[in-house]
């Protein structure tokens, strides 16, 4: 079974972190270190360790990850400039939490997608 995470603690508000967006199924704060003038995580209530640990039960609380992001890049006000929405799995996509989290990252021309 997967373990628990530093978010499980914030998504419980049991370490200090302003959350951006909370409902019963999805909680969103910023980055503690931002990569973009906007970076904020949306992330599932549900622990879920990896993408690879998504399952079809898991689809429409996948879906919402992207609302919310959706709903946050405007309140950002970065819609209409653009915005990455990204998802690191494992060592080499680099994933350093494991408990899935949506990257939305924006505010300044984010270049090329992968740097090698
Ligand atoms: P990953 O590399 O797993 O895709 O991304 C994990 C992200 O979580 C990193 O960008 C890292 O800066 C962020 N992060 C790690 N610990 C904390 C924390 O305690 N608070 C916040 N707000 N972000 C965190």
């Amino acid at each position: 079974m997967a373990e628990e995470t530093i978010f499980r603690k914030i998504i419980n508000q049991e370490i200090s972190t302003e959350l951006l967006y909370q409902d019963q199924f999805v909680t969103a704060f910023r980055d503690i270190s931002p990569k973009a003038p906007t970076h904020i995580l949306i992330i599932p209530n549900k622990l879920i360790a990896t993408a690879n640990d998504i399952e079809i039960e898991d689809e429409a609380l996948i879906g919402k990850l992207y609302t919310v992001a959706k709903q946050l890049a405007k309140q950002e006000g970065i819609a209409e400039s653009g915005y990455r929405l990204i998802m690191n799995c494992n060592q080499d996509g680099g994933q350093e939490v494991f408990h899935i989290h949506l990257h939305l990252l924006g505010g300044k021309p984010l270049g090329r997608m992968i740097c090698s």
